[in-house]
């Protein structure tokens, strides 16, 4: 059996990203990858903009100005204007081009055509300058930029409306179970309800992952193998529940090795998870995850989540890592390494009770996965841990 260690290695080596790009709308971009260096289509802003509410004035060396006229945000006039002479302005309008300065409302008295400054004026005060952010034509965001909410806000800000991105995978998620019934159903004796689609789903969705479909299967051979011959057709990922353990109806591993899926490893030695399955075909990543739905969710946030994001061109791709301060003593039975449901406070870590695999109220309120290295015995109150963030 392998360690965490060695999977994760394999995982790099063997997971490299899709360069396919498409040009999508901007309000699809989210969580995807910049596949293109990005310029400015204008100069932003695109001319002189008041960065104030109060008068552009035309200054040379003058404490009083008459006032001849206004300029709202949006109006596209430009007022002449004579030394000594202002108009009234507001908050990201256009400073007409005679202005060579703006003055706050606040230091300035009326006195009826006439306006008297209080402050000392410098040339070009509160003008944000055509260009002063990015000029036309100058490189707006780079190529393998993340683009998150910001730098979506900064292209459309530049008109920007239709983006070239990494593609993401298209993602099938098949449940094994003959005891799984949806949420809503009526349970008989033996059954219990299927949980890992909708959480591995919404899992996926909080990442950007979007293109997923459902499937269920009974636990036969025959239907597993059809079942994933007919996902590998229209999805770049494939995502197993169950089935993949050594019990008499566990048909994924030879569901896979009939559909030529090429093994990469099988199995861990860790805790939960030991029986976690990903294997490659020419265009396929294929994870099977053991059942218990502790054990699925671990598995994904450790191994799946990172891969699909390195396949989406992500340059960092892991959860975060941090050493924290172990609340809690914790005895660690056996040789397995051990992702511990915790919930981390800043600079402190408690490790939950209700840790077994099957056991998902401990996960519902957590916020990150303690680690414990297969050679460490025990964890003591104090000690430094190392913690995989949610
Ligand atoms: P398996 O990996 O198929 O042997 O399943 C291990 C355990 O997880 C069994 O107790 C299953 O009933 C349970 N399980 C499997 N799949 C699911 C699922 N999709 N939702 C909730 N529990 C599941
Ligand atoms: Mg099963």
């Amino acid at each position: 059996m392998i360690t965490v260690n060695e999977a994760l290695a394999l995982l790099e080596t063997k997971v490299t990203p899709t360069l396919k790009v498409a040009q999508i709308g901007i309000e699809h971009a989210l969580h995807h990858v910049l596949a293109e260096n990005i310029e400015s289509p204008i100069s932003m802003p695109p001319f002189r903009q008041s960065a104030m509410d109060g008068y552009a004035v035309y200054f040379t060396g003058e404490k009083e100005f008459k006032l001849t006229g206004e300029v709202q945000a949006g109006d596209d006039k430009n007022p002449p204007l004579k030394p000594g002479e202002a108009v009234r302005i507001f908050t990201g309008a256009a400073v007409p081009d005679d202005a060579n300065a703006v003055v706050m409302q606040e230091y300035v008295a009326h006195k009826g055509s006439i306006i008297h400054v209080e402050k000392e004026i410098a040339l070009s005060q509160n003008i944000r300058e055509t260009g002063e952010q990015i000029q036309k034509g100058s490189l707006a965001l780079k190529a393998g930029t993340l683009l998150q909410p910001a730098a979506l806000g900064y292209l459309a800000s530049l008109g920007i409306d239709q983006i070239p991105v990494l593609v993401k995978p298209r993602i099938a998620i098949i449940v094994t179970g003959n005891e799984l019934r949806s949420p809503g159903q009526e349970l008989k004796r033996g059954e219990i309800y299927e949980s890992n689609a909708l959480m591995l789903k919404m899992a996926l969705e909080k990442d950007g992952f979007t293109q997923v479909s459902i499937h269920r299967v009974e636990d036969s051979l025959e239907s597993t193998i059809d079942v994933i011959s007919n996902a590998m057709e229209s999805h770049d990922v494939l995502l197993i529940s169950g089935g993949i353990s050594v019990g008499d109806y566990d048909y994924v591993e030879e569901a896979l090795e009939e559909n030529e899926v090429e093994e990469v490893f099988y199995k861990v030695k860790q805790k939960p998870g030991k029986p976690i399955y990903f294997g490659i075909t020419e265009e396929q990543l294929v994870f099977a995850l053991p059942g218990n739905p502790a054990s699925a969710l671990s598995c994904f946030y450790i191994y799946v989540l990172p891969a699909l994001r390195k396949m989406s061109g992500y340059n960092s791709y892991h959860l975060e890592r941090r050493l924290l301060i172990s609340e809690n003593d914790y005895p660690k039975k056996g040789d397995r390494a051990q992702f511990l449901k915790a919930y981390s406070t800043g600079s402190r870590v408690i490790i939950l009770d209700g840790q077994a695999s099957s056991m998902i109220h401990s996960f519902a309120v957590s916020n990150a996965l303690v680690f414990i290295p297969a050679e460490v015995e025990e964890i003591k109150k104090g000690d430094k841990v190392q913690v995989v963030m949610l």
